[in-house]
């Protein structure tokens, strides 16, 4: 595979601790500018906790920050990611649609401990709730405490042997159907984003209904460069959302500095041919 030798200067998907990243939002603006990044979107999952540190961090420092989400959503019996890029945090609307998953997160959690310790793995629920802090729990947390006890070899194996469907841990869960989280973040003023759109493993037809669906909704773009793509994964994330009519956005999904996962600002350039998310926000021409 090809490695880029000039990467975006626009990072627009991002965790911090407030969901399941590993630094605070004020760390990640700190190592986001070192890495020659912007514009930053901080993204956690289904909280803007952070945006406001991020928001303060951004002042001193020469970043531009886009207030973001992750959105958890079930489309189609499907989780499915949408990212809202530009919106207003304080906006009821999306508040009341994010502190219901944050209650869905809770209860979730619990189950999943219940789960576990009818395997005989008990207390886990009570850890991932403490490392979590006072951020959303996550899958990612059980899978941070099941791999400290032994359990597996690291993260990403506890997610394979544990936390994904047919394993122990695993709780199906309906999240946010996709016309509400769309219709949330455009009136929170956002741009709706579908995030990783190779990562659900779909065949083209239902991407392409995802896709159609979601741009009637209010959708407007779609995740053309996402983590580390591959050239040809990127060419034809370019080709789709020109034939679906969504702009590109672009975003590492960093969370933190572990092994194995995308490396911050590390996303290459945006194909040609396609209209950026960022076409019409102001004051971010000569930041490209
Ligand atoms: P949740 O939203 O609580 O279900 O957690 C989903 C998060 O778990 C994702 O955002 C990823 O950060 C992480 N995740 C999902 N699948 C894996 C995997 N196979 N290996 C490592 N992390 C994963
Ligand atoms: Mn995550
Ligand atoms: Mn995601
Ligand atoms: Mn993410």
């Amino acid at each position: 595979m090809n490695t880029p030798t000039a990467f975006s200067t626009f990072d627009l998907h991002t965790h911090s601790w407030y969901s399941d990243g590993h630094y605070s939002p004020s760390e990640l603006v700190d190592r986001a500018k070192a890495q020659g990044i912007r514009v930053l979107a901080l993204t956690d999952h289904d909280t803007t906790a952070g945006i406001r540190e991020a928001r303060d961090a951004c002042q001193t420092s020469s970043i531009r920050l886009i207030p973001g989400v992750e959105v958890s959503v079930t489309w189609e019996k499907k989780t499915i990611h949408v990212i809202g890029l530009g919106i207003d945090p304080d906006e009821e609307h999306l508040q009341s649609t994010l502190s219901a998953m944050g209650l869905i997160r809770e209860s979730r959690a619990e189950e999943m401990g219940q789960r576990l310790a009818r395997q005989g793995i008990s207390g886990v629920f009570e850890d991932a709730r403490k490392i979590a802090g006072v951020g959303m729990v996550t899958r990612t947390h059980f899978a941070k405490v099941l791999a400290a006890r032994g359990h597996a070899l690291d993260v990403r194996d506890v997610f394979g042997r544990f936390l994904t469907p047919g394993k122990p841990g695993y709780v199906s869960t309906t999240w946010a159907p996709l016309e509400e989280a769309v219709a949330s973040i455009r009136r929170a003023g956002g741009c709706a984003v579908i995030a990783h759109p190779l990562r659900y493993r779909l065949t083209r037809t239902w991407l392409r209904r995802l896709a159609g669906e979601f741009r009637e909704m209010g959708g407007q773009g779609i995740e053309v460069l996402s983590g580390q793509p591959s050239p040809g994964d990127m060419q034809s994330m370019r080709d789709f959302a020109i034939r679906e009519q969504l702009r590109g956005s672009c975003g590492s999904d960093f969370h933190g500095p572990d092994e194995g996962w995308p490396k911050l600002g590390r996303v290459p350039l945006m194909p040609a041919g396609i209209e950026p998310v960022w076409s019409d926000w102001p004051d971010v021409d000569g930041l490209a």
